[in-house]
């Protein structure tokens, strides 16, 4: 069965096809700049990129180009041959603990919450309704950002704020990145033939921690939105709101245009003044400038904090995981974090840091007491997966 995994952004709509339940990429690609004066689009097939400009009003142009190549490519023969399509969604709040199927309710559910993820879930119902105009009867099948998170207690999930605030106007912790915390909980507890108390840390542009118990989250490090937690790439995680009002008078901007900039300019960015992206970085950072020095050593210290704390809410970790594009990637950033843990017992092996890069595998010593794995994090096959399920009955 040919399953498409989706992520629709505002101008953007990624796709993988997978043959399921064999989990096999059939072909992958991404539509950018959607609605701008000239789009692009590239497609990976047999080891090929095809990379073509054209020009997409809409993300139905998009569909459309995406289903005529995928007929012209001799991929498929008919668009029927797509039996269903799963779509990521970031914000499912308290309404969904699972992934279901699309539905007029639903959609509506998803539309309700766009004030609490207003650039997400707009672009993800668009993403729905083109696929639903171009493939008619296809079933569809939506996955959430934050449903894993759903297993917090409220002890967990709440700001210490008059409780109406949660109740009538949704203001709580929500977590993101739940899909590929479940993808490596559920990876690990397979790997192990158990249920461990497993610390990961989605470390990429975006980056979370989750602390995993009985392959659910018993806390996580995003919060109401993706801007809480860790320093990330241009987030700035958790800081005093305080200086919300104070920043506002002294910028003379809104909050609004404020939290952009927090979203936007802050973070690795911000402090290092050399880039996001942390291959830039490290470049950098080896060269001893001490901008990206001060950057890594906060960076790696707030890593540092959430996997502390979540030690101690699960009564001792027995697993630390890294995942995502710097987690997956990066024996600086890990080498880093792994270096300030020595209290808690966790030592690597420096030799198999180094030579993990986008694989599975152990990076500790056989002496730690809590030991570091490093796992390729894959939200699409998730995705794939709950819409096989879903689609198949
Ligand atoms: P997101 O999905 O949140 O956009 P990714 O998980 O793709 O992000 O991670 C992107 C980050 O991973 C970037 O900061 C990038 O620099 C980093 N990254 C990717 N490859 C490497 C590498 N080889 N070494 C260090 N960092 C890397």
């Amino acid at each position: 069965m040919k399953i498409l995994s989706v992520n629709a952004g505002s101008s953007s709509l990624k796709f993988t096809l997978f043959e399921m339940p064999d989990e096999k990429v059939i072909v992958s690609g991404t539509f950018e700049k959607i609605g701008l004066e000239s789009s692009i689009y590239t497609i990976k097939y047999n080891g090929e990129k095809i990379k073509k400009e054209c020009v997409l009003n809409t993300h139905k142009d998009a569909v459309n180009v995406l289903m005529s190549e995928l007929i012209s490519m001799n991929i498929i023969k008919s668009y029927d041959e797509i039996e269903g399509i799963g779509h990521r969604i970031v914000q499912g709040a308290d309404r969904f603990d699972k992934s279901v199927l699309v539905t007029d309710e639903v959609c509506k559910d998803i539309e309700e919450l766009i004030p609490l993820a207003p650039l997400h879930n707009k672009a993800h119902l668009i993403g729905i309704e083109s696929f639903k105009e171009v493939l008619n009867d296809v079933k569809q099948v939506v996955v959430f950002d934050t449903a894993f998170h759903q297993t917090m207690k409220e002890s967990e999930y709440l700001y210490p704020l008059p409780m109406e605030w949660a109740n009538k106007y949704g203001v709580r912790k929500y977590g993101f990145h739940g899909t590929s915390h479940r993808f490596i909980s559920e990876f690990m507890n397979g790997y192990l033939k158990k249920d461990a108390k497993i610390i990961s840390c989605h470390i990429g542009n975006g980056a979370s921690i989750c602390a995993i118990e009985d392959g659910k989250c018993k806390d996580t490090s995003m919060g109401f939105t993706p801007l809480a937690g860790l320093m990330m790439g241009t987030r700035c995680g958790d800081i005093d709101v305080s200086v919300v009002p104070y920043l506002c008078e002294k910028l003379n901007i809104s909050a609004e245009q404020l939290v952009n900039k927090f979203n936007k300019e802050s973070g690795l960015l911000a402090i290092t003044g050399v880039s996001s992206d942390l291959r830039d970085v490290e470049d950098e950072y080896l060269k001893g400038n001490q901008r990206c020095v001060l950057g890594l050593d906060m960076y790696s210290k707030k890593i540092v904090n959430y996997i502390s704390m979540y030690n101690t809410l699960l009564g001792g970790a027995e697993y630390i995981v890294f995942t995502a594009g710097v987690g997956e990637n990066s024996p600086i950033v890990r080498g880093l974090v792994c270096d300030k843990l020595k209290a808690i017992g966790v030592e690597i092996d420096k030799d198999l840091n180094e030579e993990m890069f986008g694989k599975f595998g152990e990076i500790s010593t056989s002496n730690s007491k809590i030991k570091v794995f490093v796992v390729p994090t894959d939200e699409e096959v998730m995705i794939a997966r709950d819409t096989f399920d879903l689609v198949k009955e």
